[in-house]
């Protein structure tokens, strides 16, 4: 139906419209090539060094080429915030519901930069591909509905259901060598592998970029993994981060990027290297990539682009680091920290299979010791269910791997013992391998074939064969396994390890099976060992197949396009401007929450079902802190007391509570607060229920810059042990916030129960533009009152 609400933007800018305004084309690709010639050029004058393949991207994207003369004073990683001006967004359709709808509020006519939308997080999955998107598509079909209208009207790619997950979609068709794209999705650096920066971000900051403003991003610092040898037997791609992240752990990568290089890089091939810089998000790294080399031109060919490939090739420099970095770490390991701030050495010919888990993706060993480490801490041996795919896992080639020791089970009549998943990562891959026979052998060993989307991934998995609080362990060969991650259930164990290894596990049907070393039974009733998967191509030798009807391009007439959108609507509500800081200080404020240990986004806004509210801002805020764990009441989870009634009471209700009494009130974090997930619903629900402030440990990047973007407050303990002097009934006051300044500590006033007070000192990393955000209210807030923004305002008052 057509809504008003909207109608009023359509005759409000004289943005021309933009053919093509989606797509990767060469020109663009150009036009990026000639910014990076320049901007290097001047950049290595200033610094008169080599430079490295993340510095060349980044230069090159500088929003203020003259910042770059200034680069030794002003670029200065993990202090300095750069201005950035991204070539494309990508959205996905749960987080991008809500990048649309703070988009629409800059009342522009089209977005400034090719941006896609990929239907890919709704899709539950249950029995199997067919009906469950189609069960989707009737479940969700008024959020498809405004996706796709409003992708029509403001110019943005839409690929429907089915098409597939958002990385892999923007792999094939979008990511490019020496590019930068943000997306609103933790997991975006799987571009990384085609040698772009691509980054995680909040969904305001994919809205501002769409409405044309540049993206500030604190400068990262570099750590270099110099790969040498290369991967052989059952070594994957995979086997390489995950031995990454049990060196870094969960927080080492935390405002960094991790330049990949090497003679070893070079053998990998670039789903490979997707898989490996997708995952760096579990080391909470700003993005990880890979330099330009021979597998992104077989990729990018098989891909049908040319143009863009023969352009890569012409501008080799621009997309390579210097070669004298390599030659000197060559010489001497002890040079690269001349060009990074940390480096590891890995020679792929040495390298063992690994597997991570349970609960976190740096509890890693290899294969040789998972037995010991099953018997040790009681791990559930018995596997439940194992999965295969998502964007992390299903290229081409990986699926040929798995299917090569799915084939050898085969031969010997050998079926697996437990259910076997498989999530394809594109519509492309999943009819290219079924074409070519793959899908088929991992069928006839038991497959179930999943939509192509993100379904166990994200925990849009129904199993109703567990009972309710039931121990499992299952295997995947996805990216993250955060308690509860993959069905909502937090008993649930996830081992991660690469697709061949996860089929290898699902024959056994046990965790403590090494296939380097133990036997299976075959039909006959022999015992036979499993060969290592063949080396598989890259690419299919047949080219990918061509798929049609998954994709919707902009409408070449969006003025008569309406975006739908329904008023009564419980999974879509219209955003209110949240409103601007009173002027006062924070006085003695009640703590809503005071969490302990991992608390991740996931926790403070779950998914699984409550992804169907994302883009009903109220209807969402009732699933605040479900997951955190209270640091007072012994661990117990998601509830907390209310200190207007003295009961115990879910965080959400008693939020909901104060908000009525315009209570504001304070959460309480640990250690990298906020990790995981981009989701800036973990931002929006607190804020929107009273959240003045979030003081921590320390906190997870993208989440620290979505709390300061929502108006919230985000505060570090100056003395992280001043985290146990805040006792549950204690009030807190934040003051002289009119004085806030970057790099000025902040005082807290601890007013305890007992009548003694305590001041403590926090710490803080706004700039001068973020405090805008916080006296403004919200980032949005400043935006709109920008002079562009404002017009669009005043056109739409007088329309
Ligand atoms: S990590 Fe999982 S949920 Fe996220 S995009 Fe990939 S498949 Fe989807």
């Amino acid at each position: 139906m057509f809504n008003a609400y909207y109608s009023m933007y359509i005759f409000m800018s004289d943005v021309k419209i933009k053919l093509e305004a989606e797509k990767t084309t060469a020109t663009l690709v150009n036009k990026v090539y000639e910014k990076l010639k320049k901007n290097i050029s001047l950049y290595k004058k200033v610094v008169n060094r080599p430079i490295t393949i993340s510095e060349k991207i980044l230069i090159g994207h500088l929003a203020n080429y003259k910042d770059i003369e200034s680069a030794n004073d002003y670029l200065i990683p993990t202090k300095s915030y750069v201005l950035l001006k991204p070539d494309r967004v990508a959205l996905q359709d749960v987080t991008g519901q809500m990048t649309i709808l703070q988009f629409s509020q800059a009342g522009l006519k089209q977005t400034s930069v090719p941006t896609t939308v990929h239907c890919d997080h709704l899709i539950q999955a249950r029995v199997g591909s067919e009906p469950d998107t189609k069960a989707a598509l009737y479940e969700n079909n008024e959020v498809y509905q405004f996706l796709e209208s409003a992708s029509r009207k403001y110019g943005i790619g839409f690929w429907k259901p089915g098409a597939g997950i958002i990385h892999q979609v923007v792999l094939e068709n979008y990511a490019f060598p020496g590019g930068l794209m943000i997306g609103t999705d933790s997991h975006t650096p799987n571009a990384g592998g085609l040698g772009m920066i691509a980054i995680g971000v909040g969904g305001l900051d994919a809205a501002e970029v769409m409405a044309g403003m540049p993206w500030e991003l604190l400068y990262p610092k570099r750590i270099g993994v110099y790969l040498t040898g290369k991967l052989n037997g059952w070594t994957s791609p995979k086997d390489i981060i995950l031995y990454v992240a049990s060196k870094l752990t969960v927080s080492g990568g935390t405002n960094a990027i991790v330049e990949y290089f090497g003679p070893g890089a070079r053998t990998v091939s670039c789903t490979g290297k997707a898989t490996i810089t997708n995952m760096g998000a579990e080391i909470g790294a700003t993005c990880s990539l890979f330099p330009y080399d021979k597998t992104m031109d077989t990729y990018l060919r098989a891909t049908g682009r040319e143009a863009i490939a023969d352009l890569a090739n012409k501008n080799i420099n621009l997309l390579t680091q210097d070669n004298e970095i390599e030659k000197e770490i060559e010489q001497n390991p002890e040079n690269a920290l001349k060009y990074f701030d940390q480096f590891i050495e890995i020679n792929l010919s040495n390298l063992e299979p690994y597997i991570v888990g349970p609960h976190t993706p740096d509890l890693a060993r290899p294969i040789s010791n998972m037995a010991e480490d099953v018997k040790n801490n009681n791990y559930l041996d018995t596997i439940s269910v194992s999965l295969i795919g998502s964007c992390t896992n299903s290229s081409y080639e990986d699926m040929s791997r798995a299917a090569d020791i799915a084939k050898q089970a085969k031969e010997r009549g050998v079926r697996t013992k437990i259910p076997l998943q498989v999530t394809p990562g594109s519509e492309k891959v999943r009819s290219t391998i079924e074409r070519d026979g793959q899908m088929q052998i991992l069928k006839d060993i038991g497959a179930n074939v999943l939509a192509n989307a993100c379904g166990p991934c994200i925990g849009q998995w129904n199993r109703p064969e567990l009972k309710k609080g039931e121990p499992n362990t299952i295997v995947t060969s996805y990216n993250r396994n955060f308690p509860g991650r993959n069905d909502g259930r937090r008993e649930t164990m996830n081992f991660i390890g690469s697709p061949e290894l996860v089929i290898a596990l699902a024959l056994a049907g046990r965790l403590s099976f090494n296939p380097l070393t133990d036997s299976l039974i075959a039909n006959d009733g022999t015992l036979f060992k499993l060969d290592p998967p063949k080396t598989a191509p890259e690419v299919p030798e047949n080219g990918f197949k061509d798929v049609q009807d998954i994709y919707v391009p902009p409408s070449d007439n969006p003025d008569n396009v309406d975006i739908q959108i329904n008023k009564n609507s419980d999974r879509l509500q219209l955003l209110k401007p949240f409103s601007k800081w009173d002027g006062n200080d924070f006085d003695k404020l009640p703590i809503l929450a005071k969490v302990k240990g991992k608390c991740t986004t996931d926790h403070i806004s779950p998914a699984g079902p409550w992804l169907m509210y994302r883009g009903h801002l109220d209807k969402l805020s009732d699933n605040l802190l479900l997951g955190a764990v209270n640091a007072f009441q012994d661990g117990k989870i998601g509830i907390g007391k209310n200190i207007l009634n003295s009961k115990n009471e879910s965080f959400a209700h008693i939020a909901r509570e104060y908000k009525t009494k315009s209570l504001k009130w304070i959460i309480i974090g640990d250690k990298n607060y906020g990790e995981g997930s981009s989701r800036e619903h973990a931002a929006m629900t607190p804020r929107y229920l009273g959240c003045a402030a979030v003081i921590a440990k320390s906190f997870a990047r993208i989440h620290e810059t979505n709390l300061k973007k929502q108006g919230i407050l985000a505060l570090t303990f100056s003395d992280e042990t001043d985290y146990e002097k805040i006792l549950e009934d204690d009030r807190i006051s934040i003051i002289n916030l009119k004085d806030l300044k970057p790099k000025i500590p902040v005082d807290c006033i601890l007013y305890h129960k007992d009548g003694t007070i305590e001041t403590i000192s926090l710490q803080h990393s706004y700039n001068e533009s973020q405090l805008e955000w916080f006296y403004a209210g919200s980032a949005l807030n400043v935006l709109k009152s920008k002079d562009e923004f404002k017009d669009a305002e005043n056109k739409l008052v007088s329309n």
